[in-house]
């Protein structure tokens, strides 16, 4: 069964979440515009290419809104992701900028501790996260002003509390447009617009990493109990949304 079929289920006051959505996109598109008339946006999507960034990266497309969207292509990541990630630059009216890992970084990670060195312990996912994802992440954010996520409160418990508009990092404002969405709205968009989705979302991956680090979930899972399954649920982030100021380092988002 197509994930949309089995998800897409509009909250009662979904038109009103949207309107507020497209209303904060283009203020921030607003707020964050180029310095100079050709360069680039001061705000960028953060595109995992799962469902709710292809949301977002379709609403930044079909507003025509001055926002960029940047991928991190760690290097692990599934062929359905990448084969999503050719179609998504093809297809988009916003820039598409791909980031990668540093290629000495991970030969020598790879050479020291193994190709599947996440699984050993903790200390080596979060450093092999921070190779291929955070220092990528920090080249991504380097000229901006504010970013853009598709964090949702109804993800987990740990993002339980997301705001519309994340100031805790003194070095620029993180956005989430679809705080307040749920899973069945994010379903409605994607099938009310036909917006292209990873496959791998018929298949029960309802958040989608790299490869070693996601699999399928059962009915009655948690939404992100297929990544980094065989991880306590405190330490379920990469990193990527863990807040900044110095009073709650390293507490999830
Ligand atoms: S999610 Fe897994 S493969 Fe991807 S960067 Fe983190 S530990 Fe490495």
């Amino acid at each position: 069964m197509k994930a949309t079929e089995l998800h897409a289920r509009p909250s009662v006051d979904f038109e009103a979440k949207l309107a507020h959505t497209e209303s904060l996109l283009r203020q921030a598109a607003s707020n964050y515009a180029p310095v100079l008339p050709a360069g680039p946006a001061l705000v960028s999507l953060a595109c995992s290419l799962g469902a709710e960034d292809m949301v977002l990266a379709h609403l930044i497309n079909r507003l025509q809104l001055d926002i960029g969207i940047f991928v991190l292509e760690t290097g692990r990541l599934h062929a359905e992701t990448l084969d999503l990630l050719k179609q998504l630059k093809a297809t988009s009216r916003a820039p598409v900028e791909v980031f990668h890992p540093q290629t000495e970084a991970v030969v020598q990670f790879v050479q020291r501790e193994g190709q599947d060195a996440m699984y050993r312990s903790s200390e080596l996912r979060k450093a092999c996260c921070q190779i291929r994802k955070m220092e990528p992440l920090e080249r991504a954010l380097a000229d901006k002003k504010a970013w853009i996520t598709g964090l949702r409160r109804e993800q987990s418990g740990a993002r339980a509390e997301v705001p519309f508009e994340d100031r805790s990092d003194v070095r620029r404002v993180k956005l989430n447009p679809l705080a307040d969405w749920t899973w069945g709205d994010v379903w409605h968009y994607i099938g009310h617009h036909g917006v292209a989705y990873n496959p791998l979302h018929d298949q029960f991956y309802p958040s989608i990493g790299c490869e070693p680090c996601t699999r399928a979930i059962s009915l009655g899972e948690d939404f992100r109990a297929g990544r980094w399954w065989w991880e306590e649920e405190g330490n379920k982030e990469c990193g990527l949304h863990v807040k900044n100021d110095t009073s709650k380092q390293g507490e999830p988002a």
